[in-house]
């Protein structure tokens, strides 16, 4: 491979923008990239730029999503935290209601069972008139 511009003298070095061979004479030296001109080092470095912009950007949204996940755990503790809270200090009162609210089902219940067997007479007609089927025999 020879220099593009001195086709009689052997390249040492390509273009990190173009890929131009270029000889040693040639070769432009920026930012230790090698380049044939500046007009290359100038696109050399806007590709470089726009590489680190998305790079850059992955990291942030990637550093965004696991600040979000983290913001969330957090806001579960608190809220844990709260109501862990709020059950230590009114334990009873909650404790109370609760079993209060167990004792009216309870009482409810018995009520409806009492309920239950008013509404079943005990002396129906047919109870007696089975009676008094089995009497008359
Ligand atoms: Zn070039
Ligand atoms: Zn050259």
């Amino acid at each position: 491979m020879v220099c593009l511009n001195h086709p009689d003298v052997n390249a040492v070095a390509k273009c990190a923008a173009c890929g131009k061979p270029l000889c040693a004479e040639c070769v432009m030296i920026f930012d230790n990239q090698k380049y044939c001109s500046e007009a290359c080092h100038l696109k050399g470095l806007a590709s470089q730029l726009r590489a680190e912009n998305v790079i850059g950007k992955k990291k942030s949204t990637d550093r965004k999503s696991g600040a979000k996940k983290f913001f969330t755990f957090v806001i579960i503790i608190i809220i844990a935290a709260g109501a862990a809270y709020f059950y230590s200090k009114n334990k009873k009162a909650i404790d109370q209601r609760a079993s209060a609210g167990i004792e009216t089902i309870k009482v409810r219940a018995g009520q409806a069972v009492e309920d239950g067997k008013k509404a079943v007479p005990t002396n129906s007609k047919y109870k007696q008139h089975r009676e008094n089927l089995v009497n008359e025999k």
